[in-house]
């Protein structure tokens, strides 16, 4: 098993994404290969990065000049000096190479090539290889290419003579492109220019610059045949408000707010306006989608914007609003500009680039060195190879205690989390079985819709994206973490009492089910499909947020019969009424927030498998509720207990012992 390091840091968008990416594609190319992601900067400085990080954002927000002046402050030697002396870095790095033993460390971040260079100073051979991927383009600080590397992976030509320049040798420089979602290799379909009255697709992605967001769109919404897609990002309030703004036009605006399609949307759109973040420029190369900028944060996003302008792919605005006349220009006279820019990106698109650094980073990763061990951060799970195989009565050969979770939340709708965050926040914890539950509201009462508009629910747009993200990420989570994932809707039938409100899960389900169907009848769709209808949150609670819901236990003639199970707890609250009366039950976290872990979970004894758990479920067998604590439960409130760097190799120590205690 080839073993890859991959460490990145969160300022900035261009580094984590190039990390995620790659590890993605390592994974894909070989499927014997573990590639880990790691961002020392947030293990080993906690407190201080949360300052830096908002810092950064602060500085990107209200004074851009000033960040400028920060980032080219890293190129002063005596400042790099600082960097090398990050001793707490240093250390932790250190004792993750010690106990990993990575065959090679790939770098997404200047500073740790630093380190590295530091930690094996003296003559000391280092025992794996080294590759930095430079996530910034053109305009680079020179503190990628001041410390050794065996190889720089650079988006393009123009950055590899700056660091041949810099007097980097050419054989240690790949041009390799910026290692994009690897989902852009697949795509081979073409956007052609759009004639006569066709619309003229425009992506307008908004990040910062918000107040003036709306003029702009106004401006763009007076060109003809001008559809636009706008998304949001995680700002609900902005999103409504631009809803409500364009409601008259709402045969050619949508209005999206956090997304995962970033990659579909690129490829089928003719242009996208936005700031010059590293991830997305290069996201629109590898798309072949011109680019309208409109804004650029000094210091490292110049590159970026120098970029689109020297190869000739897009525009650079001054201001918001002259975003619409450069849109104007793109299409007229037959799209000759936008034509140009086209034949420009397909020359210099590789939207491939992960996929090509993988194969180097795996090619280099061939020589063995002797003396590894099994390593924590690598291996599978510890738990599962620990666990008795007994069999059980009934079950196969293979039963098994699986620690399950069916009720989770999602950034799609009110969670803090995306869902690829999700998996691996329960794939480290050891978790077998999880059911992603984002709500989707009844769209025909009048608080439903209000929730849709406050973003806490699916949007009714949405739900075919939930769906695929989720296929997508089942697949990832059983290649990585051999847990399944299912997917599931928590239905919400809000009225204005307690009596009148219902939550209720579908789990597993294969396709959407409508909202506003009756619940007996939403049952139905559900049972049609192979999937299980839960009670959520049935009795009253002691604690949480506002209403309880209490319309499924107060009819429970009508819905026991109906239901396949109960929610005998949820999060912190347990129902006694649930067990008194013997319905079948499961217990879940209602997870929105990382520190919602530690809240009662289900046992199953089983075979790992979709059907045999929820047979399981059904039947009301081999069932058993836990009160789930990790490690990190002890040091409460101490927040960067939940990255996976601190966390990750005593967690799977925490569940031998609960697998020990149910047992
Ligand atoms: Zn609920
Ligand atoms: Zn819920």
């Amino acid at each position: 098993m080839k073993k890859i390091l991959i460490l990145t840091a969160g300022f900035g968008d261009g580094h984590n994404a190039a990390a995620r990416n790659l590890r993605e594609a390592v994974e894909l190319v070989d499927e014997d290969a573990r590639a880990e992601t790691l961002d020392l900067f947030a293990d080993s400085y906690g407190a201080f990065n949360t300052l830096a990080r908002k810092t950064y954002l602060g500085m990107v927000a209200y004074a851009p000049r000033l960040w400028g002046q920060f980032y080219s402050l890293m190129e002063n030697p005596f400042v790099e000096k600082q960097l090398g002396g990050f001793t707490r870095l240093q250390n932790t790095l250190e004792k993750v190479l010690a106990e990993t033993q990575p065959d090679c460390v790939v770098s997404t971040y200047p500073v740790y090539g630093h380190v590295i260079k530091k930690i094996y100073s003296s003559h000391q051979e280092r025992p794996f290889r080294f590759i930095t991927v430079v996530t910034d383009s053109i305009t680079i600080n020179s503190a990628w290419f001041r410390a050794p590397s065996d190889y720089f992976c650079v988006a393009n030509e123009a950055t590899a003579e700056v660091l041949i320049k810099g007097g980097v040798p050419e054989e240690q420089i790949k041009v390799t492109g910026f290692p994009v979602d690897p989902k852009f290799a697949e795509n081979p379909d073409e956007l052609r220019q759009p004639i006569a009255d066709e619309p003229r697709r425009v992506l307008y992605v908004i990040n910062t610059g918000k107040k003036k967001a709306g003029k702009a769109i106004d401006r763009l919404l007076e060109l003809d045949d001008v559809h636009l897609t706008i998304t949001t990002g995680r700002d609900p309030e902005l999103r409504a408000k631009l809803i409500e703004r364009t409601r008259d036009q709402e045969h050619r605006v949508k209005v999206l707010g956090w997304t995962n399609q970033m990659p579909e949307l690129l490829m089928s759109h003719h242009l996208i306006i936005g700031k010059a973040g590293g991830a997305i420029v290069q996201e629109a190369i590898a798309a072949r989608c011109p680019m309208i900028v409109n804004q650029v944060i000094p210091g490292q996003e110049e590159g970026n914007a120098e970029l689109i302008e020297k190869f000739n792919i897009g525009a650079v605005v001054e201001k918001n609003k002259e975003a619409a006349e450069a849109v104007e220009m793109a299409f007229e006279k037959r799209a000759t500009l936008w034509n140009e820019w086209r034949k420009n990106l397909k020359k210099i698109s590789r939207p491939d680039a992960a996929m090509k650094i993988a194969r180097l980073v795996l090619d280099e990763s061939e020589n063995d060195f002797p003396g590894g061990k099994a390593v924590k951060l690598f291996d599978p799970s510890p738990a599962r190879v620990m666990r008795s195989p007994q069999p059980a009565n009934g079950h196969g050969g293979s039963a098994q205690m699986l620690l399950c979770d069916f009720h989770i939340h999602t950034n799609y709708s009110d969670g803090k989390l995306s869902v690829p965050d999700i998996i691996d926040f329960y794939g480290e914890r050891g978790f077998d079985c999880i059911c992603i539950t984002d709500h989707l509201a009844d769209p025909k009462r009048l608080l439903g819709k209000l929730a849709e508009l406050a973003n806490c629910t699916l949007g009714q747009g949405q739900i075919g994206e939930y769906f695929s993200v989720i296929e997508r990420e089942r697949q990832r989570a059983w290649r990585r973490y051999k847990m399944l994932v299912m997917t599931g809707i928590e239905f919400n039938k809000d009225g204005y009492t307690s009596k009148t409100s219902a939550h209720l899960l579908g789990i597993d389900l294969k396709a959407p089910v409508d909202a506003s169907l009756e619940i007996p009848e939403i049952i139905e769709k559900i049972h049609e499909q192979g999937g299980l209808a839960v009670a959520s949150h049935p009795h009253i609670m002691k604690s949480e947020w506002g209403k309880n819901t209490l319309y499924l236990w107060e009819n429970q003639e009508t819905f026991a019969p109906l239901l396949d199970a109960w929610e005998i707890a949820n999060r912190n609250n347990i129902f006694n009424d649930i067990g008194l009366k013997r319905l079948p039950f499961i217990a879940n976290s209602d997870f929105h927030k990382p520190k919602h872990i530690y809240s009662w979970k289900t046992l199953i004894h089983a075979e790992k498998d979709y059907e045999a758990i929820k047979d399981c479920i059904r039947r009301n067998e081999h069932v058993a509720i836990t009160l789930y604590r990790d490690f990190a439960g002890a040091a409460k409130g101490a927040k960067h207990a939940f990255e996976p760097a601190a966390t990750m190799p005593r967690l799977f120590e925490e569940r031998l012992s609960l697998q020990a205690v149910n047992h």
